[in-house]
């Protein structure tokens, strides 16, 4: 297959290739162009022509777009979800990449059926004033490589129903979905309204700072976040910014483990823990906590993992060397700092980005995987003896995207949530996102929201109509 960029509704090439490699064979997928920061320029042009066009259509017709692209997503399915395994890892089956695409279509139609209606704040014998909600402009998204498609949905989606036209530039390791979405998307969108440009940090950058550009929306690395909003104070501007996490679950004394044991598998290692809502350090109290470390370890021995391509593997490969390497190197920071492995932490033989299901006992807030955003499958568990105690542990990091409580009685569990610090707190579950519910992080996880009515605001500015009378 060949992948191009999208400029101004044209598929288009450059002089410069890039190679995609497959993380469970390290082989190449495919190609595809290389950006740079010309073709930026190109793109943020053919945006801002489009911009006066899309933005003054009625309501109902980007709606209309809006469910035809859900459409397209869900036909082309088969096809994007294949091509996420190959560039991505996560493998075909279970909460893997047909869930991938299923989310997409359906945050595709939950975002159409959103509206801003215009507020009227005074209506009376003095005079009349309305609030109207406005397209900020042209959006720069840049995406990470974790859920390649369904974040790329999350930013282009809401932009696009409220009358914005977007240039996307995907992570380098994973591009070829995104380009696959927007030639699909540019069949039916007028020319210029959904645009793709290529390339790693330098061409990031250039978005970031370009002066045509009204708004960025980043999902990635808090250092790439920080650098971002450096880059766009010149031009001031919007930001919504997703920066991950290190999200905290803390299991109540006295729970009964054996029901939970699913759901905090999938919790902990969905997309082999490459992901930002993911639960990335759990907290069980002292009394429990042999039991916890042992049953949740036999259960996660039973997980096949291997390359997602076959049916019957539930877990893949880390998507990049980098990852690998990063989460390897917290493992054996955590051993050489007295944690007990009693699961996993050792590479099996063969080639890919294979790291194994990791359980990390004996953990302490001095080391790297308990700290730091580890992003792979390797949970450290760190004993507590006070619930209070559990809760100042997991605010005492400088993140805050979501976090959880685990027991016996939700209500109890619910109020103890209520005092995490983060911007998603569960009970009984962990990182379950829903395309109403505004979702984001307090601290350094980001700034902004995404999803629903509060989500579709960022990519509105409010104009006040104010008549005398
Ligand atoms: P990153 O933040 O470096 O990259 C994310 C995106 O930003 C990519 O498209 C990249 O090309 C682009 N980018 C990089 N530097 C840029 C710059 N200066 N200006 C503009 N754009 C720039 O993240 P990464 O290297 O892909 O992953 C690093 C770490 O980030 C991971 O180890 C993980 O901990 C975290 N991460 C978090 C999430 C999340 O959803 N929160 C997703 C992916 C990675």
């Amino acid at each position: 297959m060949n992948f191009m960029l999208t400029i101004d509704g044209q598929p288009v090439s450059t002089g410069a290739m890039l190679d995609v490699i497959n993380p469970a064979d390290e082989t190449i997928v495919a190609k595809c162009p290389q950006g740079n920061r010309e073709i930026v320029d190109a793109a943020v042009a053919a945006a801002r022509r489009a911009f006066p066009q899309w933005s003054a259509a009625p309501d109902a017709e980007r709606v209309a777009k809006l469910l035809e692209i859900a459409d397209l997503i869900q036909n082309h399915s088969k096809e994007l979800a294949e091509l996420i395994t190959l560039e991505q890892g996560k493998p075909q089956s279970g909460p893997g990449a047909n869930q991938e695409l299923k989310g997409a279509a359906a945050w595709t139609r939950a975002t159409a059926s959103l509206t801003l209606p215009e507020q009227i704040i005074q209506d009376d014998a003095a005079g009349k004033i309305l609030v109207r909600r406005k397209p900020v402009g042209v959006v720069g998204s840049i995406t990470p490589w974790n859920w390649p498609l369904l974040i790329a949905v999350w930013h282009i989606m809401p932009a696009l129903r409220v009358g914005c036209t977007v240039v996307i530039k995907p992570s380098p390791f994973t591009p070829l979905s995104t380009l696959r979405l927007i030639e699909l998307m540019s069949k039916v969108l007028p020319p210029g309204v959904i645009n793709a440009v290529t390339g790693g940090p330098e061409v990031g950058a250039h978005l970031t700072t370009h002066p045509n550009v009204d708004k960025i929306v980043f999902t990635g690395s808090i250092t790439t976040g920080k650098q971002i909003m450096r880059g766009g104070a010149a031009t001031l501007k919007r930001m919504t910014l997703e920066l991950g996490g290190n999200d905290a679950g803390i299991i109540l004394p006295g729970t009964r483990i054996e029901p939970l044991l699913e759901k905090l598998f999938w919790s902990c290692f969905v997309n082999a823990g490459q992901t930002c809502a993911a639960l990335k350090r759990l907290y069980v109290h002292a009394d429990q906590y042999e039991e916890v470390v042992r049953n949740f370890a036999d259960y996660c021995a039973t997980i096949p993992v291997g390359n997602g391509m076959d049916p019957k593997h539930l877990i893949g490969p880390l998507t990049n060397r980098m990852q690998f390497e990063k989460v390897a190197g917290y493992v054996e920071d955590a051993q050489a700092r007295g944690a007990r492995i009693v699961l996993g932490g050792r590479k099996p033989p063969g080639p890919g980005f294979f790291y194994p299901l990791t359980i990390i006992a004996d953990a302490t807030h001095d080391m790297l995987v308990v700290t730091e955003e580890q992003f792979g499958p390797a949970l450290p568990i760190v004993k507590y003896t006070t619930v209070d105690e559990a809760i100042a542990y997991a605010n005492a990091l400088e993140v805050g995207l979501g976090g959880s409580v685990w027991g016996n009685d939700p209500q109890v569990a619910a109020e103890l949530a209520g005092r995490l610090e983060c911007g998603t707190a569960w009970v009984n579950q962990h990182g379950a996102l829903h395309p109403l519910a505004p979702f984001g992080g307090v601290k350094c996880s980001g700034i902004g929201v995404e999803f629903g009515v509060d989500g579709l605001k960022e990519y509105t500015t409010a104009q006040v109509i104010s008549i005398a009378r």
